[in-house]
């Protein structure tokens, strides 16, 4: 047992890299134990699926921090899983026995692949994306020519088969719905979504499923429930995460979802901060518990979860936001659109859209859109800033595109 107690951050990825940062720029004096399952160092996911499979990222500037900033920080970092946390005792026990006290720890487990359940999906060529090291293993498969079979059309599987496509290969993508990106955004901006791949050249097959996975030597045959076979030289799987609570679940922390906290981002165990993927919290704008699997939330809970490890009492209130590159177009979606009583288009030109969504009162809770990043990134920010500001605009100027948003804005 080592007794000096230390922050103990369990999950070395974006939460706890930059939660780690967080604690010692916050002013801890003491030891910062980050403690991660994976062989790296803290690193930031989205370029996984996008600039690093086509190349244009390589994996050292995928790091979330220089990785001399680490001993510069005093903060160590242990490759181990975290297998108990026993909050009676506040200690933690590491893979190889070892136990540790802590003074407070956070939970940055963030989520586990989901894997499909057909016969075949455990064969060799049959990929998932999570990780830096399964980003090594897929983008050399990503040759010229080659057949990519993408199982989910959510936006990872999008980011995949678009980045496949920038590299040359033929790409099929099977969705079991009628339309792409589920209920995370509005039905015409799933179409055009769609209408994008299928003009990039990519097969995409929507209700339809795979019902097994059969090896044929220099390749792998994708059978779908319509009898139809996919001959494919690389299946990569993106049907979701599950979020890693098991942890929790063991130290008797209450979980739904994800390992609940309260606004303050607190377990419901004393001394116990969740973050990131893998926290279910209040949402700021209904009070409702809400998972979040994006890169805003983790780089913003982690800074909240570690001033509150240090004695703040800070309520963790930012609003969700989202995007996803796909080709040369942006899908942003930001606050929450489920919140939202009525909707208001705004139609960009021929090839881009946003969706204002107000509650009954009136005031903006989620914003959408998709389009060329050159025409939507600047129109998305502007829309951010009104939904920051809880802001009550009049719909019809809204949806008139010749209203300019920044004057809203001012109003
Ligand atoms: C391919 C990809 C592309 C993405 N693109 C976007 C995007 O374009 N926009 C966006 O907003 N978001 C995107 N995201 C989501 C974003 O990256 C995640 O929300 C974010 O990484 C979550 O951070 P986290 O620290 O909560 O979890 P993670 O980054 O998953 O880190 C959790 C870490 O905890 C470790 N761990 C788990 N259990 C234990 C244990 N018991 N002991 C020790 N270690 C443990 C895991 O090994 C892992 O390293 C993307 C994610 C992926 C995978």
């Amino acid at each position: 047992m080592h007794n000096t107690p230390a922050m103990v951050i369990v999950g070395a990825g974006h939460v706890g890299g930059r939660a780690a940062q967080a604690l010692r720029e916050g002013g801890w004096g003491g030891p910062i134990m980050l403690v991660g399952a994976e062989l790296h160092l803290p690193y930031e996911r989205p370029p996984l699926s996008k600039a690093l499979l086509t190349g244009e990222r390589t994996a050292a500037q995928c790091a979330l921090r220089e990785p001399a900033s680490y001993a510069a920080d005093g903060i160590t970092h242990f490759t181990s899983t975290v297998d108990a946390i026993d909050p009676a005792t506040r200690q933690i026990t590491l893979a190889d026995g070892r136990r540790f006290a802590y003074h407070a720890l956070l939970l940055a487990t963030g989520g586990h692949l989901r894997w499909i359940d057909i016969p075949g999906s455990h064969l060799p060529g049959v990929l998932g994306l999570r990780t830096l090291d399964d980003a090594a293993a897929l983008a050399p498969r990503l040759v010229e020519g080659t057949h990519i079979v993408v199982i989910g059309g959510g936006f990872i599987g999008l980011e995949v088969a678009a980045s496949a496509r920038a590299r040359g290969c033929r790409v099929s993508v099977v969705e079991g719905a009628p339309r792409l990106l589920g209920r995370a955004v509005p039905e015409s901006i799933g179409a055009r979504v769609l209408a994008l791949h299928r003009a990039q050249g990519v097969d995409v097959r929507l209700d339809s499923a795979p019902t097994a996975i059969v090896s044929r030597g220099d390749g792998l045959d994708v059978q779908l429930a319509d009898g139809r076979v996919l001959a494919a030289d690389t299946v990569v799987v993106g049907v979701g995460i599950t979020p890693a609570i098991g942890l929790a679940q063991a130290a008797g922390l209450s979980t739904a979802r994800g390992v609940l906290v309260n606004a303050e981002l607190r377990t419901s165990a004393e001394g116990i901060y969740a973050a990131g993927d893998v926290a279910e919290f209040p949402s700021a704008l209904s009070g409702e518990t809400i998972r979040q699997e994006t890169w805003h939330n983790a780089e913003t809970q982690a800074r909240t979860a570690a001033r509150n490890m240090l004695g703040a009492h800070e309520a963790y209130t930012e609003l969700p936001w989202f995007w996803s590159d796909q080709y040369d177009h942006q899908l942003q979606v930001a606050g929450e659109p489920a919140l939202g009583a009525t909707t208001v288009t705004r139609t960009l030109g021929t090839d881009a859209e946003m969706h204002f969504y107000l509650d009954a009162g009136g005031r903006l809770v989620g914003v959408s859109g998709f389009g060329p990043l050159s025409t939507v990134a600047k129109e998305l920010k502007l829309a951010r800033l009104l939904l920051e500001r809880r802001a009550k605009p009049v719909p019809l100027q809204l949806a008139d595109a010749g209203v300019k948003l920044k004057s809203l804005l001012a109003a």
